[in-house]
């Protein structure tokens, strides 16, 4: 394999010891978690080679418009559990977007439980939501922010960022 690598249609080769060859996966890319981490738009995805998977278009019937939903979890009904909530994005791609979703009961019941308003989006929605709180696959170096402390370290926390970084002594010095 190594001297008589894979080579795919772009041009990129494939030795031995390598992941196996994009062209060779049955998913599209919107549907690994390469995309969660590294996401592409469908034009970008498809210029790699990679497959996308368009979502099939749903025709669902909304009865609820999910800006109608009130804020506190105590002013609904079990009624809720009966309605399509529509969902704002509107099916937009680049999230997956399912357009409409449904509240389960015991999704109900653990929001009220919780205390939680009910979701204003549908899940896939809500999934890329979070992913933008992830923090970027790349590293910074930076030094302890610890006073008196002289250790630097990698960290994925930009130097831009708010937050105080402490190196791994320091940290653990201060949470136990
Ligand atoms: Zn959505
Ligand atoms: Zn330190």
């Amino acid at each position: 394999m190594t001297n008589m690598p894979y080579i795919d249609e772009k041009g990129r080769t494939y030795k031995y010891g390598e992941f196996f060859p994009y062209d060779m996966c049955p998913f599209g890319y919107n549907e690994t978690n390469a995309h969660d981490f590294f996401n592409l738009k469908k034009e970008e995805a498809i210029k790699m080679g990679y497959i996308w998977k368009d979502r099939e278009k749903r025709d669902y019937k909304i009865t609820k418009n999910s800006y109608d939903l009130p804020d506190n979890i105590f002013d609904i009904s079990k009624d809720i559990l009966n309605e399509v909530i529509s969902c704002p994005n509107n099916g937009n791609q680049d999230f997956q977007c399912s357009s409409a979703y449904r509240i389960m009961p015991d999704e109900l019941q653990f929001y009220q439980q919780k205390k939680l308003p009910l979701p204003k989006y549908c899940p896939n929605c809500r999934h890329y939501q979070r992913l933008k709180y992830h923090n970027p696959f790349k590293l910074w170096y930076r030094k302890c922010m610890n006073k008196g402390c002289t250790n630097e370290f990698e960290t994925s926390y930009a130097p831009d960022r708010s937050e105080i970084i402490y190196c791994e002594k320091c940290y653990q010095q201060e949470v136990y």
